[in-house]
């Protein structure tokens, strides 16, 4: 979210990029990966079969899940549908509370994955196998976890040692999982999403204080 000029439908106007291989091994293995995506990619699209789901379950152990509403994110099988290599950074423009609640809100048209509060709660609202729409590009959607973070964009007091701290330790993990590098290229603000009007997490958020602390949970993790 962040200083949004209108209500922002998630953009659907063009095709979204289709991720046939998983990360830089599947890369190097060659057209037989293909092949075998292809087919993992059919079995999915068959009618009644998936990937086993729990009610309330989390990607990340350190979250609480709340349901975001359905009409805010799409269904899909990441990472086997789409590859998932970026982390969009957002700043809420509300409380945790009002967050929550719009992304439940079947009328907003947007929500993220996760929102972290000031205290360094984590909620879960979308599963990652989903497409939530937070970027405002539907390319950007499709191959990215979205994190808003409890806050005006204005108010650099909002940004917490407790909210950096939790957040660089999520994103670790999600680098960790998809084996998304932990550079400025993959973990990105919403403001550098291509054809966006929003501005956040804007100029107070302290991308080197955040990274490095990505980097050092990243070590931890690994
Ligand atoms: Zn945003």
């Amino acid at each position: 979210m962040g200083a949004r000029r209108a209500n922002e439908k998630d953009a659907d106007r063009h095709i979204g990029r289709r991720a046939l291989l998983i990360g830089g091994a599947a890369a190097a293995a060659g057209t037989a990966v293909l092949a075998r995506d292809e087919l993992g990619r059919l079995w999915w699209r068959t009618p009644g079969v998936e990937k086993p789901r729990k009610e309330g379950e989390v990607d990340y152990a350190g979250a609480r899940w709340v349901a975001a509403s359905d009409a805010n994110w799409r269904r899909a099988d990441r990472p086997e549908d789409y590859g998932v290599d970026l982390v969009v950074i957002h700043v809420t423009q509300g409380s945790f509370d009002s967050a929550v609640k719009v992304f439940q809100d079947p009328g907003h048209g947007a929500a993220a994955h996760y929102i972290v509060g000031q205290d360094g709660t984590v909620a879960q609202m979308i599963r990652e196998l989903d497409v939530a729409f937070h970027a405002g590009n539907r390319d950007y959607n499709e191959r990215s976890v979205g994190i808003e973070h409890e806050g005006f964009v204005d108010r650099p007091q909002d940004f917490t040692a407790e909210m950096y701290e939790s957040s660089a330790r999520l994103t670790a993990r999600i680098c960790a999982r998809y084996d998304i590098p932990v550079d400025r290229e993959h973990i990105i603000g919403h403001v550098e999403v291509p054809g966006t009007d929003h501005t956040d997490p804007g100029e107070h958020w302290d991308w080197d204080r955040y990274m490095k602390l990505v980097r050092k949970a990243r070590t931890a993790v690994a």
